[in-house]
């Protein structure tokens, strides 16, 4: 079995979500006691967050680059960074390790490529949805058609992840908001929706909907048990 080195801690709430989705996965797919071989580096968060709004990209990647490193010197065999948001900067952090890096965006796109899905919406971070490096990875690798809410719905999809869903708030107001979104975005013509955020999992999942939903942070985890085994 591989060892899957994990970089978390944004928030860490979503990080417990990967270690018990790869520990799960790993233990359905070889059976009795087996559990996977993780090394997981957790960062403190509160940093990261200040560096992110002051659009301190260099400083994020510069902490989550020497992160990486140590979590490849610990013996991992391929990295995860467990943040849509953070994938930002994942060139940055390629470039300073050997080991694979598993791109959420990629694990994804797959997900919907298998499924014939083209029109998707994508909820996360406003940097996730406003900005290129996320949509552009789905648009110009995989030549998926991305929607995004508007931008008042942009403003409080990120408010409820900062000041609720990464400090362990589940809140039904907010939940509802999330799914009245979702069907919004349904109803414009995206055939699924990507929950973009490593958290929205513990706010909304595929029980309260009708509209296909895609947990970006269980498809991660799942794919790093198939590549882990
Ligand atoms: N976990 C979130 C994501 O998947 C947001 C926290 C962060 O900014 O990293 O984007």
């Amino acid at each position: 079995m591989k060892i899957i080195g994990l970089l978390g801690g944004m928030s860490w709430e979503s990080t417990l979500g990967y270690y018990r989705t790869i520990n799960e996965g790993v233990k359905s797919t070889l059976g009795g006691l087996h559990s996977a071989k993780i090394v997981l580096y957790s960062i403190d968060f509160e940093p990261i967050e200040q560096l992110q709004h002051a659009g301190d990209w260099d400083g994020t990647a510069k902490i989550l680059s020497e992160a990486a490193k140590i979590i490849q010197a610990a013996g991992a065999d391929i990295l995860l960074i467990c943040t849509n948001t953070m994938h930002k900067v994942a060139p940055e952090i390629e470039a300073a390790i050997q080991i694979p890096l598993l791109h959420i965006a990629d694990a994804t796109a797959e997900v919907l490529v298998n499924e014939g899905i083209k029109s998707v919406g994508l909820l996360g971070t406003a940097f996730t949805m406003e900005q290129d490096f996320y949509k552009g990875r789905l648009t110009n690798k995989y030549g998926l058609q991305v929607s995004v809410p508007d931008e008042i719905d942009r403003a409080l999809v990120h408010k409820i992840i900062y000041e609720e869903l990464c400090l362990g708030k589940i809140k039904s107001d907010s939940k509802a908001e999330y799914l009245r979104i979702i069907e919004a975005l349904a109803a414009k013509g995206a055939e699924a929706v990507i929950l973009g955020c490593t958290e929205i999992g513990m706010l909304v999942s595929q029980v309260d909907t009708t509209v296909r939903l895609l947990d970006t942070t269980e498809i991660h985890a799942e794919k790093a048990v198939e590549y882990a085994t």
